[in-house]
């Protein structure tokens, strides 16, 4: 019998760890948890934490074997709250495993949400629900780094990228790769320590109080010899969604034709989405990178509450 790719289950945290003014760092194991795994590298693997509501219990989903619409079919009270991660760290032996997620704190009046919420004040024995790749699984997807046979990599974000960036470059470690990481925080005191390849040289930029992006834009910009022009962006890039777009998706519905006979870097982009929007912009449009050489990802959006 094959295994499911993925699966919800319960996990409690083992620690938290206050790295930063903006990271909290937390850690996830437990009996249940020893079902989670991932076969290969784990990049920038997405997963999914379910939060309980404030003062109940966690969701009990369903096994049909379809545990989103499980999840959906719950009463909107006691169904929790979903939001998407990275892993930061994942440390498995035979029995057990222990998942470490770096949560971003956005704690402003107006500008938090029920994972950040959460995140603050987490302790030792909470527990939620995580989805995520699971021991035996064949395939789980959800990994969107795929550098093809490109040795140069650019890899771009804001602070809630960085536990994924942070992963890529450790598990690169040991192969040919140079680059470039830009990783944009709110202040130097955001600054973490990656144990990157040598290769790749990894740049923090403290927004120290500037809007989001600021700090990104011109500085990967200025990596590829080029700048922004003034245009706003395009209406049709600011709607409520999450921009998507990857040499082998297109959340736009555009049509893809990957081209295999490039050659040249390999861009990775993610964080908010007006700035990733506005990054494509000027890479694809403008600069004429060809889409299948870049990921582009928007992670959250300014204003907009995520639904999972
Ligand atoms: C593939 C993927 C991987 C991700 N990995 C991580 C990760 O490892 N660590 C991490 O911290 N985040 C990560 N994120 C981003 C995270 O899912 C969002 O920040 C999410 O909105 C947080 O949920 P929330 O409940 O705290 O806020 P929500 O309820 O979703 O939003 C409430 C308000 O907070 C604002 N907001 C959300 N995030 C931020 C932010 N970072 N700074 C300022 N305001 C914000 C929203 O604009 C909204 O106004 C990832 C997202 C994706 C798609």
């Amino acid at each position: 019998m094959s295994t499911a790719p993925y699966g919800p289950v319960r996990a409690r945290v083992l620690g938290v760890d206050r790295l930063s003014p903006s990271f909290i760092r937390i850690t996830f194991g437990g009996p249940d948890m020893a079902r989670v795994g991932a076969r290969t590298a784990v990049f920038d693997q997405r997963i999914k934490l379910i939060f309980p509501s404030p003062c109940a219990e966690l969701p009990a989903i369903a096994g049909s074997g379809d545990w989103y619409n499980d999840w959906l079919a719950l009463p909107e009270g006691s169904r929790g709250a979903m939001r998407t991660y990275s892993i930061r760290f994942l440390e498995m032996d035979d029995h057990s495993t222990e998942l470490t997620v770096d949560f971003v704190l956005h704690m402003e009046p107006g500008l938090s949400g029920p994972a950040a919420n959460w995140a603050a004040a987490a302790g030792v024995g909470d527990e939620i629900l995580i989805v995520a790749p699971l021991r035996g699984a064949e395939s789980a997807g959800g990994i969107e780094f795929d550098r093809g046979s490109a040795e140069s990599i650019v890899l771009a974000g804001d602070e809630t990228a960085a536990p994924a960036i942070a992963r890529i470059l450790e598990d690169l470690h040991g192969e040919t790769v140079s680059g470039a990481a830009f990783i944009e925080v709110p202040t130097a005191a955001d600054i973490l320590d990656i144990d990157a390849p040598a290769g790749v040289d990894v740049r923090w930029l403290p927004r120290s109080g500037a809007a989001h992006g600021e700090a990104l834009t011109p500085a990967v910009l200025s990596h590829l010899g080029t700048r922004l022009d003034d245009a706003p962006v395009p209406a049709a890039d600011t709607a409520d969604g999450l921009l998507w777009e990857t040499p082998h998706f297109s959340g736009a519905g555009e049509s893809i034709v990957p081209d295999t006979t490039l050659s040249g870097a390999y861009y990775w982009i993610a964080g908010e989405s007006g700035v990733v929007t506005r990054l494509r912009r000027a890479l694809v449009r403008d600069h004429g990178l060809h889409r299948s050489q870049v990921a582009f990802m928007g992670y959250w959006k300014l204003g907009v509450a995520m639904r999972g």
